[in-house]
């Protein structure tokens, strides 16, 4: 199996998130996590939370992504993020759900969907999932999305990326022309002189 060098770069980005989070919220059980990188996959990726490591008789968690099933360009922090950076962040976070049970509190707290994306429009499960890497990758975005799930996700664990207008502006400045119009048009926020410019809130 060949891995390319841009790959390692993807993983160690995803893993300084997860890393993060883990730090930040003292959750000593990330420790058993395991990255299986699944060329064979028809999908970008699933988590399994099961299997039991004999020697320390300890759960382990393992991710599986396929490489060549997620996309080229890397939009970190924005809303529509198809690279392997965002399927990593994104099985985490189920998992997450899964030991947090946030999920079941998230169908109780919101009555409406929230589509950030496509997978988004899948189900509830999918929909936290992308609300959570948001959460995770780009706080400030989401909480100008979606004050509320912004607020419902602190209850649960704090984010590892600084939710200020300065940080929105550094995570901005690194996608691609195109993605910053879409932000504009379709959340109503964008960036210039250094300053986050909201021109309208996204309306559910
Ligand atoms: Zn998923």
């Amino acid at each position: 199996m060949v891995i390319h060098v841009r790959k390692y770069w993807e993983i160690d980005q995803a893993f300084k998130f997860i890393e993060k989070v883990k730090e930040y919220n003292d959750f000593s059980f990330i420790d058993n996590l395991e990255l299986v990188l699944d060329y064979s996959l028809d999908e970008a990726g699933y988590y399994l939370f099961s299997n039991l490591d004999r020697k320390n008789l300890k759960k382990k968690i393992k991710l599986f992504v396929n490489p060549d099933c997620c996309m080229k360009t890397i939009l970190t922090g924005y809303s529509e993020d198809d690279s392997l950076v965002a399927a990593i962040v994104h099985e985490f976070c189920h998992f997450l759900d899964n030991k947090l049970k946030i999920s079941q509190r998230y169908e109780k707290t919101f009555d409406t969907n929230l589509h950030l994306n496509i997978y988004s429009k899948e189900n509830l499960l999918e929909e936290l999932a992308e609300v959570m890497y948001l959460y995770i990758t780009n706080p400030y975005l989401l909480k100008h999305i979606s004050k509320e799930r912004y607020e419902f996700l602190a209850t649960f664990f704090v984010s590892p990326t600084e939710c200020s207008a300065r940080k929105f502006v550094s995570i901005w400045k690194k996608w691609p022309r195109q993605v910053k119009k879409k932000c504009r048009l379709k959340w109503g926020i964008t960036a210039s002189n250094n300053s986050v410019k909201i021109l309208h809130g996204f309306k559910e």
